[in-house]
């Protein structure tokens, strides 16, 4: 099929290239001229396993990229808008992003076309997207559907290629077919539903993601004052197939591009609909303790922050990746240079990006020198790279041997028997 995908971040990126090796013809459009330059020579923007192989292959059969909206729509059969939903002042997702791309659209529709709302959009912009598209459209036909995207991240190619099902929200037959038809060779679960209850499953989805995390961490605050250990509780808890062994990891809080912001834009749909959602206001306020919580943690051990220098290994808010959006290591960092500690930061990707937001912050070339001289070693995120570093030489370089490790991807005992003070989150 003839496909044009607006918006070539993350999701819009992973989309484009695993549709156009599904043997799609796809365009991929971008605003960001400098990003599409960057495509069209082979060079993935973004750290993702797997893209870079995907975009060369691509572009040497049936994938291009432009920064014209216009010639793409017209061309396409399958229109995929994923450009961001950030949040808005008021918490609320901020659509105007999605509008801009509707008006584009239809300013180029010349014939039916079925257009997907793949970013994450409140309930009600299936309907949205139609009336924009319609205002401008004249009498051309199309169909607005509905089809969120579950990738996560750091595994982002695999989950698209394999996800554990495919929701579509249309209520016209023929674009359902033109979906199943797109998806027919994933060879997975394809779950066609109104389109409000497709975007709707969506914040669910997530919000209840974020519920487990904050849960754990609830409960590890609570283990680490009763003496248990809370990834043996977790793994206790995981055996039971009706809890499962998922995002039941305790640590800093959850972060990244889409927990805080959709729970946040659930709670502002549930307001907008007369419903006051405590539990997910719970589960946010969790989360923003658990990051003060850390900061806490690093002040205790050095008797006060003022003075002191904190090595900070990672910034990506989970490993595999070099998105720092809503990174709780970032969060965590700001509260230490705040309260008066040097902090000297390494990430293996997502220094650049990180750079970005925190320009004040001391980043170092590898893992090594960030920890020398330190009077603490603060673990933000859990890359391999860091569990498998040389602790013995770590703790001849640092001042003082004290490990605070928020992400437990450290073994206490032997890191213990280094001579090290160590700690973890409920444990
Ligand atoms: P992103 O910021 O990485 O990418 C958005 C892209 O859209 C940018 O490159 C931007 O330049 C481009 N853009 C904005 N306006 C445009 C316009 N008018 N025309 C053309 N391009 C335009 O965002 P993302 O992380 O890919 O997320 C996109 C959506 O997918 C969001 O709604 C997000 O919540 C959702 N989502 C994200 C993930 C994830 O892991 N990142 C997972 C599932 C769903």
């Amino acid at each position: 099929m003839k496909i044009a995908v607006i918006g070539t971040g993350y999701v819009g990126l992973v989309t484009g290239t695993c549709l156009a090796d599904m043997g799609n013809t796809v365009t991929g459009v971008d605003k960001e001229k400098s990003k599409i330059d960057s495509l069209n020579r082979g060079e993935v923007p973004i750290y993702e396993v797997g893209l870079p192989e995907l975009l060369k292959r691509g572009l040497r059969r049936n994938l291009h990229f432009t920064t014209d909206t216009h010639e793409a729509v017209m061309e396409a059969e399958i229109i995929f808008i994923t450009v961001g939903t950030p949040m808005g002042e008021e918490g609320e997702a901020d659509m105007s992003y999605v509008i801009d791309v509707a008006e584009d659209i239809a300013a180029a529709i010349n014939g039916y076309k079925v257009i997907v709302n793949k970013s994450t959009m409140p309930v009600g912009s299936t309907r949205l997207v139609e009336r924009v598209i319609k205002e401008k459209a004249g009498g051309e036909e199309f169909d607005v559907v509905s089809n969120p995207e579950f990738l996560r991240e750091g595994t982002a190619v695999r989950d698209f290629m394999n996800p554990d099902r495919i929701v579509v929200g249309t209520e016209s037959q023929k674009a359902a077919g033109i979906m199943s038809e797109l998806y027919r060779p994933l060879n997975s679960p394809l779950f066609i539903t109104d389109p409000a209850s497709a975007e709707m499953i969506k914040y669910a989805s997530n919000a209840f993601l974020a519920t487990k995390v904050s849960f754990i961490n609830a409960i590890a605050n609570i283990c680490e004052e009763v003496d248990a250990d809370v990834k043996e509780v977790a793994l206790g808890m995981g055996y039971d197939h009706r809890i499962g062994f998922e995002f039941l990891r305790s640590g800093p809080g959850f972060g990244g591009s889409c927990f805080p912001k959709d729970c946040q834009a659930l709670i502002e749909i549930a307001k907008g609909s007369g419903y006051h959602f405590y539990l997910l206001e719970g589960v946010m306020q969790v989360n923003t303790e658990q990051m003060e919580l850390m900061t806490e943690k690093v002040g205790k051990h050095l008797g006060g922050l003022e003075g002191s220098t904190v090595a900070a290994w990672g910034l990506a808010f989970k490993p595999n990746t070099d998105d720092v959006r809503d990174s709780p290591a970032l969060d965590v960092i700001k509260r230490l240079m705040q309260g008066g500690a040097k902090v000297k930061a390494y990430d293996p990707q997502a220094m650049d990006n990180a750079r970005q937001v925190l320009p004040e912050l001391e980043y170092t070339e590898n893992a090594l020198e960030a920890v020398e001289d330190a009077d603490l070693l603060l673990i933000l995120t859990d890359w391999d790279e860091f569990k498998m570093q040389n602790f013995r030489r770590v703790g001849e370089l640092m001042k003082s041997k004290v490990i605070l490790d928020t992400r437990n991807c450290l073994e206490p005992l032997s890191i213990r028997r280094l001579g090290f003070n160590y700690e973890g989150v409920g444990r």
